[in-house]
């Protein structure tokens, strides 16, 4: 069997033994004498699944009594939508802050609902940098405060919960959801794609606070509206079930690991030792500000633009897979997600030596 170390952003690794549990149970789910696919989403088997996962992540992340969580679809670009038709209440201001290429996106879509303020943006330091809490403008009459923890593509992450008062505090977690403990109690609402961290495309995972629940504007489909999918079990149409299955594997994997804060001090460790040696290296650069640079996804550039692709193949060759940048900054990206073990850093890092060696 040949795995490679795959640095894809997401879809993107999952752990073997996720995979390998997958696969035993693919054609008989325990003795059910059918696989997770085929059976109804109602019935025993799969209830138990799905109660399993979201206690196991309840565990995992301490999600507190008053905070509902849902499996939904359609991913985290739906909740750009869903998040103002269920959060706006009659009101039509949100705050926004913009710190790369995911926010835009938010933002984007928010706008079709909701007067957005950009109460921050990192373009001016061409998204290398978040600016300082003291310049925020943010509305105290806002319905809320919309950010991005983690840019997939920038590369930038914020390491602290940013202060907003009491207006409830939304996060699209999507690329660092379960790399670390999260308080989950200073967030109004947290989603997050599933593709990353949690498990396969198709599972979008909403924690939402309850006294936020039930200002849903008339307008928002049904299977959007977080109260309905609430009361439903989100189940108000037929979930997206064999993801959801194997994100609870993923969730139990986590346990076995030892939880967030095993695999937070694991995840600083892998991206510090990458950022060491592009630091150190007049060859590769990585332009983000220290303080704020992503654990889980490093954007980093050749000295010679020319060489990307040949690095890319070779890089390939042996086994070091996706690393290919996001068109939109260009140059390479590794990402570092809970599933990329650490020999899988290392790996990248002596095939960044030798390359520098014969092409440097
Ligand atoms: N937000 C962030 C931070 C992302 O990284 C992505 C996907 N890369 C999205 C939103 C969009 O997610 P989806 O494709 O699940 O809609």
């Amino acid at each position: 069997m040949a795995r490679v170390f795959n640095f894809s952003a997401g879809p993107a690794t999952l752990p073997l033994e996720v995979l390998e549990q997958v696969r035993d149970e693919l054609v008989d789910w325990h003795g059910a004498g059918m696989s997770v696919m085929e059976m109804s989403h109602r019935g025993r088997y799969f209830m138990s699944v799905a109660e399993r996962a979201e206690a196991d992540l309840r565990d995992l992340l301490d999600v507190p009594a008053h905070y509902r969580v849902l499996f939904l679809q359609g991913g985290a670009a739906t909740q750009f939508a869903a998040v103002p038709l269920n959060l706006l209440g009659g009101q039509d201001r949100a705050d926004y802050l913009d710190t790369g290429h995911w926010s835009q996106k938010a933002i984007k879509e928010g706008e079709k609902y909701a007067r957005i303020n950009v109460a921050a943006s990192a373009r001016e330091s061409g998204y290398t940098a978040i600016p300082d809490r003291a310049s925020w403008r943010l509305n105290a009459d806002a319905a809320y405060v919309h950010y991005t923890p983690n840019e997939t593509i920038h590369g930038l992450e914020f390491q602290q919960v940013p202060s907003v008062g009491d207006v409830p505090l939304v996060a699209d977690m999507s690329s660092n959801f379960l790399s670390r403990p999260v308080e989950v109690s200073r967030y109004g609402l947290i989603y997050a794609g599933a593709q990353k961290n949690a498990g396969p495309a198709g599972v979008t995972i909403v924690i939402v606070r309850d006294d936020l629940l039930g200002r849903a504007h008339p307008y928002t489909p049904m299977t959007l509206d977080y109260v309905r999918q609430a009361e439903a079990g989100s189940m108000l149409n037929t979930p997206a079930c064999f993801n959801w299955y194997v994100c609870g594997l993923v969730f139990q994997w986590l346990k076995r690991q030892g939880g967030l804060g095993a695999m937070a001090q694991r995840n600083a460790r892998k991206a510090q030792k990458l950022y060491d040696f592009i630091d150190a290296s007049g060859f590769y650069s990585n332009a983000v500000a220290p303080p704020v640079r992503s654990r889980m996804n490093v954007p980093f550039a050749l000295a010679y633009e020319r060489l990307n692709a040949t690095f890319v193949e070779q890089a390939q060759a042996q086994g070091l897979a996706a690393l290919k940048g996001h068109r939109a900054v260009g140059g390479m990206r590794a990402s570092l997600y809970n599933a990329m073990p650490e020999a899988g850093v290392d790996a990248l890092i002596a095939f960044m030596r030798e390359f520098e060696r014969t092409h440097g």
